[in-house]
């Protein structure tokens, strides 16, 4: 799948729940299905950042470790009187695993949950290879799909590519179109789009708005101290801006599409819940089961250093309590005492949380940073608070 900034899609992150219980519930499992993409984006944080524990993964998700997988949920589920659980078929690239492959994990996930709770299936991809097939198997097993493009042809191609160097906007406005067909369309489940300030926001926006999406979603690049995000002209706050110039839009145009990142602000000005994981003092929920079943914490920890997310546990060894437990997701899960004591006393903490914690990190010092973005953040939170007064 290619990416560049990473979350799962379209689903809201856990308000802060404050003072973690002994064994907090997980709700949210990352499945990567295929650990190799046929793109080679250079900002995708899998293969191009600091963790290159991929390279010894098997590429396809043995069925064994589907199947552990989903009873380790289930289990989970019923243990916790779970009503709702979230499986999102990752990758690489999931469609590499091929229709017959996710048919089968589909089917394994649906009767390992069913009398357990509620599943909620979904699949991440960059649709190039998003064809009938696979919209067949995605209507069967209601498998709602989220896309990664990044805007106009010249915006999405800067980064997502082939490996020969062609474009894949072309593929990709491909399987948009399909999953847009009546039949599909409610299994669209939106855009993912990754911000690169060298392309013009209003036209990144109007392309993406184009592709009738039914929600969008924009993401920071991954970057942290020691690999700073590029501010390509010397302006102090070039990602507050770009997104600012959208936020106007939106807001002018009496906001024609659901924008996650925008609607997680207002409501956390509102008081009420974040939406996305890189706002609010959200409770971390999830977890990365990768493709030979070890169990892992949130993608976006790759971009800080080789093995940042490792549990060292797997679904064949520990249960989702055990995970739950340890203490890389504990850490994460004390609200406003998770962060640095500059970001307690901002005035923004409340809404901004510290950004996304893989943002925070800085050698020698860990995650105990504001966020990398802070600049950034502090300009667009204060254009939305402005915004809300109004
Ligand atoms: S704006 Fe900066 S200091 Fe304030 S909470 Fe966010 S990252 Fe921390």
């Amino acid at each position: 799948m290619a990416k560049g900034a990473g979350s799962s899609p379209s689903i809201p992150a856990s308000e802060d729940r404050g003072t973690a219980p002994a064994t907090q519930s997980l709700r949210q499992f990352v499945v990567k299905v295929h650990s190799r993409c046929d793109l080679a984006c250079d900002h995708c944080y899998i293969y191009e950042h600091a963790d290159s524990s991929w390279r010894g993964r098997p590429s396809v998700i043995p069925l064994p470790v589907v199947v552990r997988t989903a009873e380790r949920i289930a289990e989970h589920a019923a243990a916790h009187e779970l009503d709702t659980v979230h499986v999102v078929l990752h990758g690489g690239e999931p469609l590499l695993a091929g229709p017959a492959r996710l048919r089968a994990i589909a089917e394994e996930f649906r009767s390992a949950l069913s009398g357990h709770c509620r599943l909620d299936l979904r699949l991440q991809t960059n649709a190039v290879r998003l064809d009938e097939r696979f919209c067949e198997l995605f209507l069967e097993h209601d498998i709602k799909v989220g896309v990664s493009l990044d805007g106009d042809r010249s915006a999405h191609d800067r980064h997502r590519r082939f490996r020969d160097g062609r474009g894949s906007h072309h593929h990709v406005l491909r399987g948009v179109r399909l999953l847009n067909e009546p039949r599909h369309r409610h299994l669209f489940a939106g855009l993912l789009c990754t911000v690169d300030t060298r392309n013009d926001p209003l036209q990144v926006y109007s392309a993406l708005l184009a592709a009738a999406p039914p929600r969008v979603d924009f993401l920071l690049p991954h970057a942290t101290w020691d690999q700073p995000p590029a501010r390509h002209d010397g302006r102090p706050t070039p990602y507050a801006d770009w997104l600012i110039a959208i936020a106007d839009e939106w807001f002018a145009t009496g906001r024609p599409v659901p924008v996650r990142l925008f609607e997680s602000i207002l409501s956390l000005l509102a008081g009420g819940p974040s939406f996305v994981e890189s706002t609010g003092t959200t409770s971390v929920d999830h977890v990365v089961i990768e493709t030979d079943g070890t169990i892992e914490q949130a993608d976006s920890l790759k971009t800080a250093y080789e093995g940042a997310p490792q549990t060292g546990m797997d679904v064949f060894s520990h249960s989702l309590d055990d995970v739950s437990d340890h203490p890389g997701l504990r850490e994460r899960r004390r609200g406003l005492s998770d962060l640095c004591a500059t970001c307690r006393s901002c005035p923004l903490v409340q809404v901004c949380g510290g950004g996304l914690y893989a943002h925070r990190f800085r050698s020698g010092h860990g995650f105990d940073n504001p966020s990398v973005y802070c600049r950034d953040l502090t300009e667009l939170i204060t254009h939305f608070q402005q915004r809300f007064r109004d």
